[in-house]
């Protein structure tokens, strides 16, 4: 994405070019794309049972991955994921329309399954059987899932503080070797990128460029449900700006081959404490100033140095005319106790988008007339101490137990309802 170079050997594993800067996927068979022709491909695999197709990522291969061998594809379906209107959540947004994508119902839980089946694929038909990562929690899970559908290994550098339980532990359910790190998601990485060639690992961070291709799917997907039309808006919670990232370049390249007639504008929804990101747009600066210390709430957003914040400034920022705005961890709350009485629920990170458009309606941003579609990003279950936490201030709630005891009388029920 820097010195420009093409070419790039797709059978060497994709961390980084010679020039240190990110690589991209760039599809030279745009041109040649049909998209009506493509549009009938894509619906008729709708109802392919059982085939790779079936699934919501690998039914949009030719635009995604198209000389990927079927048989090395590892999938679970990933992706098919629910699209809701609520009337409650449209008028906390303040907004004319409101969809909720759930890429929480993805099999391990969050969109990191999108990206995640490339990425693996990829891998594997290169040959390697060891997958690495550093992670808040969801890119591991999502790793060990298809690591250990495919048959191999996959070890997991974890930051000592900011995951949440649940994630670590799915992680480990699913056979991942947990490496337990001094220091945050940052140093993860930064160690990778010097030291995974030596150790024969196959990278599954999001400066991974596959895991972008798999994630455009979420944008496509979208468009697919919707008729090829979308809406005004999409809100994006950001954190290594991988998703935020795909879903523009998605958009584009939908846009560049006739498949939509204008791109909506994306929102990419930082968390205070960790939206260094944000700040750089606000500030109409070009260069990124990391946050030493990220602290929030939502987990997923706890990353003060986002690898692929160069990609968002040129997908979402540049080439979409796409804005950003930061939450505080109150607002992440307050949204994500609306999602879940909405009864689509989710973990805190995906709840800050529904918290910025709520902001962004309210700056004035986004008007009350307008449409949008926030991306509901990790599965509830995946942080329940936040959920604790939220809870706590209702006083029959203790730390540790659920809800405690009474006993079974019909007064006693009665008093309760
Ligand atoms: C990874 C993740 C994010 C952030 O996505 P990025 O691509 O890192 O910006 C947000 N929410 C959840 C639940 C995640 O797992
Ligand atoms: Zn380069």
């Amino acid at each position: 994405m820097e010195c420009g170079k093409e070419s790039f050997d797709s059978r060497r594993p994709p961390f980084r070019c010679d020039c240190q800067g990110l690589l991209d996927v760039v599809h030279h068979n745009l041109s040649d794309v049909d998209a009506d022709r493509l549009k009938h491909v894509f619906d008729s695999r709708l109802g392919e049972r059982g085939t790779p197709f079936s699934g919501g990522v690998w039914r949009y291969k030719e635009l995604i991955h198209p000389e990927l061998p079927i048989d090395q594809i590892v999938t679970k379906y990933e992706g098919n994921t629910g699209l809701y209107e609520s009337e409650s959540l449209t008028s906390y947004a303040g907004v004319r329309k409101l969809w909720i994508k759930a890429q929480s119902e993805n099999p391990s839980g969050s969109f990191k399954d999108n990206g995640m089946t490339v990425a693996v694929s990829h891998g594997r038909w290169l040959g390697y059987d060891n997958f690495a990562c550093t992670s808040t929690g969801n890119t591991s899970s999502s790793m060990a899932m298809y690591a250990a559908l495919s048959g191999s290994k996959s070890t997991v550098f974890l930051p000592s503080h900011g995951v949440s339980r649940n994630k670590a532990l799915q992680t480990e359910a699913y056979g991942a070797r947990l490496i337990r790190t001094e220091g945050g998601y940052d140093d993860g990485i930064r160690f990778l990128e010097r030291h995974a060639d030596e150790f024969g690992l196959y990278v599954c961070n999001s400066i991974n460029p596959l895991r972008v291709e798999g994630q455009k799917s979420i944008a496509f997907e979208l468009a697919h449900q919707l008729g090829w039309t979308l809406p005004d808006w999409l809100v994006v919670p950001g954190g290594a700006l991988s998703n935020a990232s795909a879903i523009g370049k998605g958009l584009l390249e939908l846009h560049r081959t006739g498949f939509i007639d204008s791109v909506p504008r994306i929102a990419i929804v930082q968390a205070e404490g960790a939206s260094p990101f944000h700040r750089m747009v606000a500030a109409k600066e070009r260069s990124l100033i990391p946050e030493p210390r990220p602290a929030t709430v939502a987990s997923a957003l706890n990353i003060g140095h986002p690898p692929n914040w160069p990609k968002a400034m040129r997908y979402v920022i540049e080439q979409s005319d796409g804005i950003t705005v930061s939450v505080t961890d109150n607002e992440i709350l307050e949204a994500k106790n609306r999602i879940d009485r909405s009864g689509i629920g989710c973990e805190p990170a995906s709840a800050a988008s529904l918290a910025g458009l709520r902001r962004l309606v309210s700056a004035g941003d986004v008007g009350p007339d307008e449409t949008a579609a926030c991306i509901l990003t990790g599965n509830l279950l995946k942080d329940t101490d936040a959920i604790a936490r939220s809870l706590k201030h209702e006083k029959r709630h203790g730390p540790d137990d659920v809800v405690p005891p009474i006993p079974l009388t019909p007064d006693v029920v009665r008093a309760m309802l």
